[in-house]
């Protein structure tokens, strides 16, 4: 389970701190989960985001959900990774709502 502060992967601005290698993808990734978790608007069929563990080539695709205590959560049915990661809020990819909230 890996248990994920999001603001420790974006910069002062909210962009995405990591350039480059395993933290950006691992950052590009989590920044995915937050944007298919709160997208409430979006069909159900919508494929999450990939599994960053499984291989590229599977392509599989992770569940994501919110919890009752406001962490978004993932979870890969493949290989069974799984997390949740907190201050999604207020982010670019906080998509609750068309404003940034703070
Ligand atoms: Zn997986």
């Amino acid at each position: 389970m890996y248990v994920i502060d999001l603001t420790h992967y974006l910069d002062p601005r909210g962009a995405i701190a990591p350039d480059r290698g395993p933290a950006r993808k691992f950052a590009d990734f989590l920044t995915a989960v937050v944007a298919h978790a709160t997208d409430f608007d979006r069909p159900d069929e919508t494929a999450g985001p990939l599994c960053f563990k499984c291989r590229k080539r599977d392509r599989r695709a992770v569940d994501t959900g919110i919890t009752e205590d406001d962490r978004v959560i993932w979870h890969c049915v493949a290989c069974g990774t799984e997390g949740q990661i907190s201050n999604w809020q207020g982010s670019f990819w906080d998509l609750t709502s068309g404003q940034p909230s703070d």
